[in-house]
């Protein structure tokens, strides 16, 4: 028989005190995980100038595009391949790795999110950077793994004799974010080669932008995972592909995983899209080499304007102005629908992280704050 007393109900959530009625805690939610959750950047309704989630401005290559138009709605009926294997394929061809050494999934926080559950299992705390990618703090604290966060140095670079301490596995990105600095194939070694009894997972999303990855580094230790995505370079944020690659031990252990979680994590539009993404490396490398050459001349824009900013090796710059408030610059952009990202926050409560869009973007955003500083 359903029985609901809605008046014990009511008592038990309001009860009078002193101040007034306030909140008592149900007995269930003591059951229930608690967790603050990562916000992501805002994704406007209307028409803006997007420069907040470092998106790619350009479309992805044009074989995606043909793909989609050629698939067959009838084959939604049927399950996707849970191997993933076409795009595993594609992109072990790619890297001159393995099949048993890709693992794939939606987008490279579901890879991320797949690595700290499978790696990160250790009583001693995982390490990761003070100013760095905030989901790695939610994931510890979603999965309850404890953490220590290693500050940058004055100049924002990773300190890295601080990640030679014990821990229970060692994140890092290169280059990082939001500080957009990327370091040399050679502090990432000397960081991989200084806890060979941890797993270290180098988060590669912008590194495309950069320099040497440590996908060159695979083959030599057997404690590394890279992980990279098809949401920055290759301009599909929006079809969530993302993978890791590593030894084919680590990689067996994340499939364990996954599939304890959820099989098919790859759709079937995203299997056939990311394996025509990677087929043409020609639009790639034009993509991001554009993306390179709008950063530099931006840069030059920034320090006419008198910013300070780091040297940035992303797809997006870190910057601050020593004469204007940065929460007060990001709302007036916002103002003018030019969304950019502001966080607040200990050692970087003065500066905003601007994505780098088109030239006629970055025109469009260097023209306001011309304007600005004129002003004032
Ligand atoms: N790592 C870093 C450092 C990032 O900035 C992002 C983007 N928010 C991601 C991982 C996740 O990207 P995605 O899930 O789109 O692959």
């Amino acid at each position: 028989m359903l029985f609901l007393n809605l008046k014990s109900l009511q008592k038990n959530i309001f009860k009078e005190g002193s101040k007034g009625a306030f909140l008592v805690m149900r007995e269930f939610e003591k059951n229930i995980r608690k967790v603050k959750p990562y916000v992501p950047g805002e994704q406007p309704r209307q028409k803006a100038i997007k420069l907040n989630t470092n998106e790619n401005p350009y479309p992805p290559a044009p074989g995606v595009a043909r793909a989609l138009k050629d698939m067959d709605a009838e084959s939604f009926r049927l399950y996707p391949d849970p191997e993933a294997s076409a795009l595993v394929e594609e992109l072990a061809g790619y890297y001159h790795v393995r099949p048993e050494q890709v693992f794939v999934g939606v987008g490279s926080d579901d890879v991320l999110a797949m690595c700290f559950l499978t790696f990160f299992n250790s009583k001693k705390p995982i390490l990761f950077p003070d100013i760095t990618y905030s989901f790695y703090e939610v994931w510890a604290e979603l999965y309850r793994i404890p953490y220590e966060r290693p500050a940058l140095d004055a100049e924002f670079h990773l300190v890295k004799e601080d990640y030679y301490r014990e821990n229970g596995g060692v994140i890092f990105p290169n280059p990082n974010a939001p500080t957009a600095l990327y370091e040399e194939l050679g502090v990432v070694e000397d960081i991989v080669a200084h806890n060979q009894d941890s797993i270290v997972i180098v988060d590669e999303a912008y590194i495309d932008f950069a320099g040497r990855s440590a996908l060159e580094l695979i083959d030599k230790y057997d404690n590394l995972i890279v992980v990279q995505t098809f949401s920055k370079a290759r301009s599909m944020a929006g079809m969530r592909i993302g993978y890791a690659i590593g030894g084919p031990v680590l990689i067996r252990y994340l499939n364990d995983a996954k599939y304890s979680f959820n099989s098919y994590t790859m759709n079937q539009a995203s299997l056939l899209c990311g394996v025509e993404a990677v087929k043409d490396k020609e639009y790639f490398e034009e993509g991001i080499r554009k993306i390179i050459e709008t950063r530099e001349w931006a840069k030059r824009e920034l320090k006419e304007l008198g910013f300070h900013f780091t040297a940035s090796q992303a797809n997006f710059l870190f910057v601050s102005h020593p004469a204007y408030d940065a929460r007060e610059l990001f709302e007036a952009l916002r103002e003018e629908g030019i969304y950019v990202r502001y966080w607040g926050g200990r050692r970087i409560s003065q500066y905003m992280r601007i994505t780098v869009g088109t030239r006629e973007e970055m025109e469009a955003l260097f023209s306001f704050l011309r304007g600005y500083i004129m002003e004032r």
